[in-house]
């Protein structure tokens, strides 16, 4: 419900029309109010109590659900509370398929929280249509036990750090031939470059920290629920349960930072997508580099030209792996520009190491059997001038050279002495 008839360009700007405000103010205005006055005892007035509804955090609600085509929106405290909230409808006995390779922060929330709260998860390489459907159906290979189709198909758009593309489209529809909802994490991806409800999908999630709000400056998630129900109830009346009865929604301010944020996505995503795509082509032809992984660069690993599968772009994250002789802490321990930090999506360039600072959660056997090497470096590229980004990279490369260089020199010297 943005202005209608406006396009995505104009609607991340303009949101829903503000309509109570008198003063002229061209931003909606931020609501500190926990309660609101009842006009009568009888009355049932649009608002009563923040946690039910605040008309900042409901602005942002009526923008992201009209962003990603669907029928209600729901902001909360941060990703993982909307992933909490989401998961919340199922009950024990409930088996969820689960991409293989998703958020830590979510698969440590299936795994030691709602596993303990009797849903079963069934992982999944989502890539794989075969296994997508054995997952879906509930038959293990072998057994003769009755088919136990699951509740609902989790994964994300494009995945982490690998940026392999999810096809929404045919996981969607796989998992509506057994009764199960489709649910997608589009944190990497955004409604600027795909809208997952349009391709079937049930619900979407965002870490709205990330690129919606795109400043590294707030914590938040988002949910939008598509026009369907679950077991006999809307989609959109369970998300609300849960939003108000886990209670962890977003507060005012931080919605505010939230709607701001994805005032300029488009111009982010242009920029940050380019310069990625040209940082991805400088890592390819580096002779210290030794794969790179972004699914819109011809010729790079992972899944070089591959069909977009309804993607608009590709975002701007990156992957690679330096080669042997490297130590890849050497590289990221000097760049300058680069900071070096967890989390994606903002406006500033950041690099961390996957096997140590964000996927240490995963066993080694397990990390290095989805691909998540010891020297696999991640990027998340900003807005900054490209070529100072490139310079930055290369300026730690040459000392992680010479560092090695160094060691070997040493390690000879040893051996002759
Ligand atoms: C960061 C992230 C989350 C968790 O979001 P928070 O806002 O940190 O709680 C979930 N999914 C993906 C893909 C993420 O990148």
């Amino acid at each position: 419900m943005t202005r209608p008839g406006t396009r995505l360009n104009t609607a991340l700007v303009h949101g829903r029309p503000v309509g109570d405000n008198t003063t002229g103010a061209v931003n909606p205005p931020i609501y500190n109010s926990s309660t609101y006055a009842f006009p009568s005892v009888a009355s049932m007035p649009r608002y009563d109590y923040a946690r039910s509804g605040n008309p900042t955090r409901e602005f942002l609600e009526t923008q992201i659900a009209g962003l990603e085509h669907g029928e209600r929106g729901f902001a909360f405290a941060s990703g993982l509370a909307a992933i909490h909230a989401v998961l919340s409808i199922f009950r024990p006995g409930d088996r969820i398929v689960v991409g293989d390779n998703i958020y830590g922060g979510t698969f440590s929330l299936l795994h030691e929280h709602f596993a303990r709260w009797g849903v079963e998860v069934t992982p999944v390489d989502t890539q794989d249509p075969i296994a997508l459907r054995a997952a879906l159906a509930g038959l293990d290979a072998g057994e003769d036990t009755v088919a136990r189709p699951a509740a609902a198909v989790y994964f994300e758009t494009l995945t982490n750090p690998l940026l392999q593309v999810n096809d929404v489209a045919a996981i969607a529809r796989a998992a509506h031939e057994f009764g199960a909802l489709a649910i997608v994490d589009n944190t990497f991806v955004t409604p600027y470059l795909q809208q997952p409800l349009d391709l079937g999908a049930d619900i979407v999630i965002h870490s709205a920290t990330k690129y919606l709000a795109g400043h590294s400056d707030v914590i938040a998630g988002l949910v939008v629920t598509a026009a369907g129900t679950w077991r006999g109830q809307s989609l959109a009346d369970s998300l609300y349960f849960a939003q108000n009865r886990l209670g962890g929604v977003l507060a005012p301010a931080e919605c505010d930072a939230v709607r701001r944020g994805i005032q300029t996505l488009a111009l982010r995503i242009e920029r940050q997508q380019e310069n990625a795509l040209k940082i991805g082509q400088y890592l390819l032809g580096s002779p210290y580099v030794k794969t790179v992984h972004y699914p819109g660069l011809p010729g790079g690993h992972g899944e070089p030209n591959v069909a977009r599968r309804g993607l608009r772009g590709f975002g701007g994250v990156l992957s690679f792996e330096v080669v042997e002789r490297l130590d890849p802490a050497d590289v990221l321990d000097h760049l300058e520009l680069f900071r070096l930090a967890v989390s994606l999506g903002a406006v500033e360039s950041l690099a961390e190491l996957p096997a140590v600072m964000t996927h240490f959660e995963l066993p080694r056997e397990e990390r290095l059997r989805v691909g998540i090497t010891d020297e696999l470096v991640r990027l998340s590229i900003g807005v900054e001038d490209v070529r100072d980004l490139i310079e930055d990279l290369e300026q730690a490369f040459q000392f992680a050279a010479s560092a090695a260089a160094l060691r070997q020199g040493e390690e000879s010297f040893h051996a002759v002495h």
